[in-house]
């Protein structure tokens, strides 16, 4: 990657005065003093010293606990630009996600960090000098560090395939899922005699329904929560079915009784019973290594279990390419951290959870998966197995491959690999029963539209799944009939002037400041004065359908959620954000 080496080091003279060199033009020099004092009494804070070949070139001091990068300086005046480019591509393969605070005013270091692929995110003030808040697009960070870089060192993770037969009897599945725990070295391994269990299942919405016949693929099928419910029995001392269903918040009781979820709690009343993890009481905690929101909010049924089994759907999903380990837990947060994590970064906020709440098993229901636009609007698959493991990262790349993936391609996945939570590598995932090659079956994906419209122009440029995912999701509710010319769609509707949308670290043509200019995410948000911004990564669904049909006045917007609950939550960031320092 670079030649740049990145030692820990100590505050010297030498970078004291090239600080005050630097800052001199621009601010008091209280600025700089303040600030070393505070990094020479703070342990805790690193001071790295960028060498190339065995010369000091630059020096970087970096606070871990918030993954802030708090100055970043070459040791030669006028010396920066490519340089920086080449310490920041070795900061960021040790330290993955980080962000930076920069004095409000220091255009040099801006404008290199926006062209690095740093977004300024939020203006504050400490001690009367104005900083502002730089967080590094996800897609920067994924194309500069992807694969091939050297990764916190993974253990080898066993994964285990089990076939069901065709008929899919309650037998079958029983039997099927006893074989897959047992060759992952049996209940034991995971349940204490009369501890707590819970069970996540993954009960996003109400699509799974069809004229009360249950289709496959959406929803963790009833029939294995049942065989796994009756395997914990004997063990278990309380088991807990938990979910908070992530469309339509307040709707997990409906969730449970449409899908036969609310019968479980029969299998043994003193036993079992259901929890919506919506309403659920919380316990605030902060995320060990977590970075971007690193204190969540977390359901006290998830924190206090003794053990937790996450039961995911084998399906593909437009934004994070598949729905599996990874995104299952997005529903076990309650509904202002769902909201909130679309808004600080939903990749890394499923990386932070799995910090917090770490399943002891996965169990993949392969039973029916989902292919095309999943993950509730896709075509059922008949796949017949189960995939399960420890490691949710292992369990993910084997559901991949098996699903024709290539696990790097899902943005949650990915990031939590680079951050060290478990292999995606072949040689470091041991398969035990069935191998992939005999049961892999490719799923259809979906095909992501972005062409724009007669007047309406995207440009995606470099985009990563996530934005591009919901944008086709919103364009495709206007690819109907406009009801002012029924003659053609609404996005090919006159506008005048034009409309352009940005999406993506990088903007393929110039911002046009006479257009209407929308810009989508983090990724665009240095644009965010030149017109409409969609805050997020990626921005919620209904942030973005506000947006866009602000451009219809005369339309009626789609409905996605339940509007008045997410207004209302809406409303608890903007609180949360106002009160950040
Ligand atoms: S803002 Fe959008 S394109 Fe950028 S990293 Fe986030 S989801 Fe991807």
């Amino acid at each position: 990657m670079s030649e740049i080496t990145l030692e820990k080091g100590r505050l010297s003279q030498d970078l004291l005065k090239r600080l005050r060199d630097y800052y001199l033009p621009l601010v008091d020099p209280g600025y700089i003093d303040n600030r070393w004092t505070r990094w020479r009494n703070d342990p805790r804070i690193i001071r790295y010293v960028a060498k190339k070949a065995g010369e000091t070139g630059a020096w970087v001091i970096y606070d871990p606990r918030t993954s802030m990068i708090e100055e970043i300086v070459t040791s030669t005046k006028g010396e920066g630009g490519e340089f920086l480019v080449s310490v920041m591509d070795a900061l960021i393969a040790r330290e993955s996600l980080v962000a930076a605070e920069i004095l409000e005013g220091d255009e040099e270091k801006y404008r290199w960090m926006v062209d690095y692929g740093f977004r300024p995110t939020h203006r504050h003030t400490v001690r009367g000098f104005p900083l502002v808040r730089m967080e590094l697009s996800t897609a920067v960070y994924f194309e500069r560090c992807g694969l091939g870089r050297s990764v916190k060192a993974s253990s080898e993770e066993l994964v285990a395939i089990e076939r069901v037969p065709v008929a899919q009897t309650r037998e079958d599945i029983g039997k099927a899922l006893r074989n897959l725990v047992g060759r992952l070295g049996g209940l034991a391994r995971f349940v204490k005699p009369g501890g707590t269990v819970v069970i996540k299942p993954n009960i996003v919405s109400d699509h799974g329904m069809k004229e009360g016949v249950y289709t496959g693929g959406i929803v963790t099928d009833i029939r294995l929560v049942e065989a796994l419910i009756g395997l914990l029995l004997p063990v278990a001392g309380r088991i807990v079915v938990a979910e908070g269903s992530s469309i339509n918040r307040s709707e997990t009781g409906r969730m449970f009784a449409l899908y036969g979820y609310d019968r479980l709690a029969d299998m043994d009343r003193r036993k079992v019973r259901l929890v919506d993890l919506n309403t659920d009481r919380l316990i605030e905690k902060r995320v060990p290594g977590g970075k971007r929101m690193t204190s969540r909010k977390v359901p006290l049924t998830m924190a206090t279990a003794d053990a937790i089994i996450s039961v995911p759907v084998l399906k593909v999903h437009f934004a994070a390419i598949a729905s599996l380990a990874m995104k299952n837990l997005q529903g076990a947060m309650p509904p202002l951290e769902k909201y909130m994590s679309h808004f600080f970064g939903l990749w890394q906020s499923l990386v932070n959870i799995h910090l917090l709440i770490k399943p002891g098993l996965t169990i993949v229901d392969g039973l029916t998966g989902l292919e095309d636009f999943g993950p509730v609007s896709g075509r059922p698959k008949r796949m017949n197995l189960l995939i399960g493991g420890t490691n949710p990262v292992a369990v993910d790349a084997v559901a991949m491959r098996v699903m024709g993936l290539d696990p790097a391609s899902s943005p949650p996945v990915l990031l939590a690999y680079l951050q060290g939570l478990g292999p995606i590598e072949q040689e470091l995932i041991r398969v035990a029963g069935a191998s992939i090659e005999e049961v892999a079956s490719p799923f259809l994906q979906p095909e992501i539209n972005l062409k724009g419209g007669r007047d309406l122009a995207i440009h995606a440029s470099r985009a990563c799944p996530g934005c591009s995912g919901y944008l086709h999701f919103v364009l495709n509710k206007l690819r109907r009939p406009d009801p002012r010319d029924p003659t053609r769609l609404l996005i090919d509707r006159v506008f005048e002037p034009k409309v352009d949308i940005f999406l993506g670290p990088s903007t393929d043509t110039p911002v046009n400041p006479g257009t209407t200019n929308l810009f989508m995410g983090i990724c665009q948000q240095h644009h965010a004065a030149l017109g409409t911004h969609m805050p997020g990564c990626p921005p919620h669904a209904e942030v973005i359908l506000n947006s866009i049909f602000s451009l219809f006045p005369d339309v009626e917007r789609p409905k996605y959620a339940d509007e008045t609950e997410e207004a209302k939550l809406g409303r608890m960031l903007n609180e949360v954000l106002s009160t950040q320092g």
